[in-house]
């Protein structure tokens, strides 16, 4: 927990509770209540309280609004006495759960991101500094999360709701913002349910494209001819990877390509990829390029095409995840179930600011990058006291990068 104050925990629930109140309804509702386990964070206690079940959707919310949580999850899987401890749960089956978290994935800002910050004397400093230089206390980190990070996950959440479709065949897919840095990606076909550990962890490699062999796929090796070369309408990996190298080769870029590829400079690509001429844009010019470039080529383009998910989350069959609509504490914001087909649309700066932006609060700032809240941009502050929309100031206090003067 971020709060720098108690008053400021407290303040921040009072918020949460009233949401709960006023927006039940809204609250996602996962199939088979009665055969999950749920679990929450209270604003005071640090331990997760779990091993409880709800019989009925209006019980869940009962809770909710009463216990006002910090953070709420649900299991994926199902159980025949979710609240029972672990070993005597009687595991009936688990859905399909992927977690993309930014934080996981290799987003050139993220070392700017994250700062210190000295709670006593509301001092801020840099994300390697120790203790604060005025007291000598141990500082707290303060995460933070940028747009294009958030832009990352939402691309890398994309990627993998087009595989499970298209090559898994998955049909019954809910998708969710965490409501802080990442994204859910939740299957709950039937034939998803009983699936064990291993075969969840195939799962994994499939998407990632981990230890897929491009020989295989008839890509690799000297002899590959034209008729050899992946086509655009290729279906899985084939088609993918044919995608993503045309993509790749028009835009031209060596060091992006080889980097993708987790290779140094090529020189035979640079050499290729000055005689290619005129690209077309429906096939992929295979004969043209050298043994070695091709093979280049194949690996960035793996790479770029692969879904980067949070492996121990999938695998896990116990897992629980936070439930969809829901306000996460960690921002205020609420993890905010999206229909998949409007993925692309969804802005995590609109639809999941849960809280009034109409209010104002006095909020003291101890550092704050920009921040756009439902159109609202607000610059960013500096150890100053600031009048901020409600929804901007519980941000804030959230993340332990303010309080109430
Ligand atoms: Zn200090
Ligand atoms: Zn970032």
């Amino acid at each position: 927990m971020s709060f720098i104050k108690d008053e400021d925990a407290a303040f921040v629930q009072k918020l949460f509770k009233q949401y709960y109140l006023e927006h039940g309804e809204e609250i996602y509702v996962p199939e088979r209540i009665q055969e999950r386990e749920f679990g929450y964070f209270t604003f005071a206690e640090k331990a997760m309280v779990r091993h409880i079940g709800f019989a009925s959707p209006s019980e869940l919310k009962q809770m909710l609004a009463e216990k006002a949580p910090l953070h709420v999850y649900h299991s994926a899987a199902f159980y025949k006495y979710p609240r029972a401890p672990m070993d005597q749960k009687g595991w009936i089956g688990s859905e399909l759960a992927f977690d993309i978290d930014a934080d996981h994935l290799k987003t050139p800002c993220k070392k700017n991101h994250d700062f210190k910050v000295c709670r006593s004397c509301l001092l801020d400093y840099p994300a390697d500094a120790e203790r604060c230089a005025r007291c000598g206390a141990p500082l707290e980190r303060v995460e933070w999360v940028c747009e294009s990070c958030l832009e990352s996950a939402r691309s890398e959440a994309g990627k993998l709701l087009e595989i499970l479709e298209s090559d898994l065949g998955f049909r019954k897919m809910r998708v969710a913002f965490s409501g802080n840095r990442g994204y859910h990606v939740v299957v709950s076909d039937e034939h998803a349910l009983d699936m064990s550990q291993q075969e969840r962890r195939e799962i994994i490699d499939y998407v990632m494209a981990a230890g897929l062999e491009p020989r295989l796929l008839g890509l690799e090796g000297r002899k590959v001819s034209m008729k050899a070369a992946p086509d655009l309408g290729d279906p899985g990996w084939r088609g993918r990877i044919a995608k993503q190298a045309l993509q790749l080769l028009m835009s031209r870029n060596v060091e992006k390509i080889c980097e993708l590829a987790g290779d140094k400079r090529s020189q035979t690509l640079v050499r290729d990829l000055e005689k290619l001429g005129e690209l077309e844009t429906d096939k992929v010019p295979w004969s043209a390029l050298s043994a070695s470039s091709r093979r280049i080529l194949v690996k960035a383009a793996e790479e770029a095409a692969a879904a980067h998910v949070d492996v121990v989350v999938t695998q896990d069959i116990h897992r629980l995840i936070r439930l969809g609509n829901s306000l996460n504490g960690k921002t205020g914001l609420r993890a905010q179930i999206i229909d998949p087909n409007e993925l692309d649309d969804f802005d995590p700066a609109w639809s999941p600011v849960a809280l009034p932006i109409d209010e104002e609060v006095h909020v003291k700032v101890i550092r704050s990058s920009g921040i756009r809240i439902r159109g609202i941009e607000i610059p960013p502050i500096s150890r100053k006291l600031v009048r901020l929309p409600l929804a901007a100031a519980v941000l804030l206090l959230c993340r332990g990068a303010a309080t109430l003067p």
